[in-house]
């Protein structure tokens, strides 16, 4: 289905509701039945039928349609967050015994969740640098039911190979799972490199406003299904009415967002690499990217984010630096509309914390949907600092 059919129209039944361009918020927690006959028939299919708002929401089930089909996937479920999203995908498909193979510096609640929570209910992992095929082989044990990915990560942006991954995780009968928060279903849909489950943060490029928290798993309809039986009915993370009504808002600009902010991030990182005061830039699309040709290969476009390494002899120089920027705002996240940054150097020196192993001349920048030209004039005299 193209893109602009999923993002205008699809799932909007809108003759159910006076013809209304935007969907309504259905804000109802439950669904009264006329007879006990239709109520049995609604209990043969809870994530159907309307019983319930836990279950499905009828806003919440456009969502889930559109998201589904972005992603070239049979369903989706839409979570509070993408961190519940992960915690569900991955709980959904290991019991104590399990062990998982994960690509080294995943989400960092992601790594909370395989290295705190899973252990105490008998799940074991393994973290491998996923940039090589052969590391994820050598992880593999005879008892590994889940392969975990996050090709690009947010923050160094190495990749994996996804039709590699998928074809070895097949021949061993193992699930994947990718997060694929970074490209947004508009560059890059895993499922049809053969990857089984996708999550996103939808939090960031998908509602793109950074005024939801939002997750989102998309898969065959038998492991939605799954999914939904157990983790999702019991763990109860759901969204409410009115941030899926949100998030449908925030998707109608889903592909204009995504290529302005990746264009504007391109423009950025190359200027920003041709300049003195920078040792290096990390930018999957830059030809000096390592993994540049894999990025081609499997992905339409890069999206906002870059990071780089400032040409700084001190963390003062960065705070320098940093504090000279007046048009990125200091905020974790991204994928919304405001350009951002995250200097490295802000883990460092955190009381009751140890300092964080990336080196403090590491900056992460996001470009948000501003003119660039007027991005990179701040970055230029913020430079001249160092
Ligand atoms: C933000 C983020 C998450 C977590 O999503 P929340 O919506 O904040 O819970 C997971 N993965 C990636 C890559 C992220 O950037």
């Amino acid at each position: 289905m193209h893109l602009s059919d999923i993002l205008t129209h699809l799932g909007e039944d809108r003759e159910q509701y006076f013809n209304a361009v935007a969907p309504p918020i259905v804000q109802s927690s439950n669904f009264a039945f006329k007879t006990l006959d239709e109520f049995r028939q609604a209990f043969t299919n809870e994530l159907e039928n309307h019983i319930y708002t836990r279950g499905n929401n009828p806003t919440v089930a456009i969502l889930r349609q559109k998201l589904a089909a972005l992603e070239s996937a049979e369903d989706a479920l839409v979570l509070a967050s993408g961190a519940g999203a992960v915690a569900n995908a991955v709980i959904a498909n290991v019991s104590a015994g399990d062990h998982v193979v994960c690509v080294d510096a995943p989400y960092s609640w992601t790594k909370i969740l395989l290295t705190k929570l899973l252990p105490r209910f008998g799940v074991t992992y393994t973290f491998v640098d996923g940039r090589d095929i052969q590391h994820i082989e050598n992880a593999i044990q005879s008892n590994t039911k889940l392969l975990y990915l996050e090709s690009p990560n947010s923050l160094t942006f190495e990749l994996q190979d996804l039709e590699a991954c998928a074809n070895l995780a097949k021949s061993k009968g193992i699930i994947t799972c990718i997060d694929n928060s970074y490209c947004s279903p508009v560059f890059q849909q895993p499922i049809k490199h053969g990857i089984d489950i996708v999550v996103h943060s939808g939090t960031k490029y998908l509602n793109g406003h950074s005024d939801v928290v939002v997750g989102v798993i998309c898969s065959s309809k038998e492991m939605i299904q799954k999914i939904f039986d157990t983790e999702f009915m019991t763990l109860g993370g759901i969204i409410s009415p009115h941030d899926a009504w949100l998030v449908m808002r925030g998707l109608r600009t889903l592909e204009l967002r995504v290529k302005r902010s990746f264009e504007s991030a391109f423009k950025i990182a190359q200027y920003l690499e041709s300049h003195p005061k920078v040792e290096k830039v990390v930018d999957t699309w830059l030809p000096s990217f390592p993994q540049h040709e894999l990025a081609k290969k499997q992905m339409l476009g890069a999206g906002g984010l870059l990071s780089i390494y400032l040409k700084a002899d001190s963390i003062e120089k960065v705070e320098a630096f940093f504090h000279r920027l007046q048009r990125f705002l200091l905020a974790v996240s991204w994928g919304g509309h405001e350009s951002l940054v995250l200097p490295s150097a802000g883990f460092y020196n955190i009381p009751g914390r140890p300092d964080s192993t990336t080196p403090w001349n590491l900056l992460r920048f996001y470009i948000g949907l501003e003119d660039p030209d007027w991005l990179i004039e701040d970055l230029e005299q913020a430079l001249e600092i160092i």
